[in-house]
């Protein structure tokens, strides 16, 4: 097996193919070093759901359901073989919050709470507190409550990453970094150093995918946007909670993530980019304007966060499908397989993508291969213009939107997250 891009999803993939088949020859090739994509760079919340479900749920309503218990379930499966592992990654399940900071945001999160309820999730899984009892885990400027889901843990991205990468190491697997895949053909990896042999090719490469030829517009790149503070004193976190290092965001399209690292930081994000012809970004200029953006978001939450230093600004690709929702599959004709399309959320779903695509790839009947994760190969994108154009004007819609409602004026909520699809109808 080969397998192209050393990140979650290439990892989790090669950790299952040896965990099930201990005797398979399986390497990696990554163009940078392990875990130098998304994987690393991400806000570090291993989320029990997934973009996409919501358009799932139409289509295939039981398959979507079935999907969704999985997805709680993975959360658990992160933490299980960190654990096994020996990795620390400072894995704390304390759930996640989202606080409505507006009247219209507190409607659209109630909705949201009985959409959950309508596909059978529980109080223990989903729960709306009102704003005293989410006040307990985070507080914020604004509060009007928020819906808390309860499987969700925050960990350390890269630790992750760099403990799995050796984990698959010790079953065997050989990591070839610095090695990018310049063409996938059938049963081979061409790089600049030679060429991998292999029965099938696995290509997980989420955002960086249009980076190789052939496969330009199976996933856009969106660039996401991070800052952490100095590590705060005890009377800022008396002041603003993160609980049990619960992670935090409101309900806008431009999705917020927050959350309290183990060394005492706070680890903030939004903003998403999409630059033309889907150039990818790995490094930015400390003083870009986008991180003074991505401050004053957070500092609307905290103000009391103004009298203290930012230390560390970065940001990274994510892969966006044309059809907003995740794939897995395995093309045997053509010797390829793939996983990814996560749009941001792939933290905790890249475990249940590479296990899934493990037991695909050795003909493994079992529930996870017949979920509706497991499909068709990606839709491709538009050539640009029109790609940027589409980008560009959504992006700007969906502000519109943010502002609206974070004005207190009520607006169709616009957002890729779980059941949005039932709130925007
Ligand atoms: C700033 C940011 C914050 C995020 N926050 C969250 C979050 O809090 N929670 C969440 O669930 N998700 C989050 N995400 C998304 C999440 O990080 C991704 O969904 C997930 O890491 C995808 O993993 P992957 O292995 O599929 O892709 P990646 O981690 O991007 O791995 C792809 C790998 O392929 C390599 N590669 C590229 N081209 C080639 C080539 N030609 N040959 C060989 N290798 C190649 C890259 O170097 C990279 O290592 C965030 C993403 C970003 C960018």
């Amino acid at each position: 097996m080969a397998i192209v891009g050393a990140g979650f999803t290439g990892l989790w993939t090669a950790f299952y193919l040896k965990e099930l088949e201990p005797s398979l020859r399986v390497a990696i090739v990554e163009a940078e070093i392990a875990g130098f994509g998304a994987s690393g760079r991400n806000g570090g919340w291993c989320l029990g759901t997934l973009a996409g479900i919501g358009s799932l749920l139409e289509s295939e309503p039981e398959g979507a359901i079935r999907l969704q218990q999985e997805l709680f379930a993975t959360v658990d499966e992160v933490g299980r073989v960190a654990e096994q592992e020996g990795i620390d990654c400072h894995w704390a399940k304390g759930g996640n919050i989202t606080v409505a900071t507006s009247e219209p945001f507190r409607e659209h999160l109630l909705e949201e709470q009985d959409h959950w309820r309508q596909i059978g999730v529980g109080e223990e899984d989903v729960r709306w507190m009102e704003p005293d009892e989410c006040a307990d885990l985070v507080r914020t400027s604004t509060n009007l409550g928020g819906l808390f889901l309860a499987p969700v843990a925050a960990l350390h991205p890269m630790r992750l990453v760099r403990g799995l990468a050796e984990a698959v190491e010790r079953r065997g697997v050989a990591i070839y970094e610095c090695s990018p895949a310049v063409e996938l053909k059938r049963r081979s990896v061409i790089t600049p150093a030679g060429q991998l042999r292999a029965d099938l090719v696995v290509r997980a490469t989420e955002g960086y995918t249009c980076t190789i030829p052939g496969h330009e517009r199976v996933l856009l790149p969106v660039h996401s946007m991070m800052i952490a503070t100095e590590p705060l004193p005890e009377s800022t976190w008396d002041e603003i909670g993160f609980t049990n290092r619960v992670t935090f965001g409101d309900p806008r399209r431009n999705v917020t993530y927050g959350q309290r690292t183990a060394d005492g930081r706070i680890a903030f994000g939004c903003r998403g980019t999409y630059f033309f012809g889907s150039k990818i970004h790995n490094r930015f200029s400390p003083d870009a304007p986008v991180f003074g953006e991505v401050r004053k978001v957070l500092e609307s939450f905290f103000p009391v966060l103004r009298d203290h230093a930012i230390t560390h600004r970065w940001g990274g690709a994510l892969g966006i499908p044309r059809t907003w929702t995740p794939s897995v599959g395995m093309d045997r004709d053509a010797g390829l397989g793939w996983a990814g399309g996560y749009v941001g959320e792939g933290v905790g779903p890249s475990n249940l993508a590479g296990r899934t695509l493990a037991e695909l790839i050795l003909e493994r009947d079992t529930h996870r291969t017949t979920l509706p994760l497991v499909g068709e190969p990606f839709t491709s994108w538009e050539p640009e213009p029109m790609r940027f154009l589409g980008y560009w004007a959504l992006d700007h819609f969906a502000e519109g939107l943010d502002d609206a409602n974070l004005r207190g004026r009520p607006a169709p909520r616009l957002r890729s997250s779980v059941y949005n699809h039932f709130v925007r109808k």
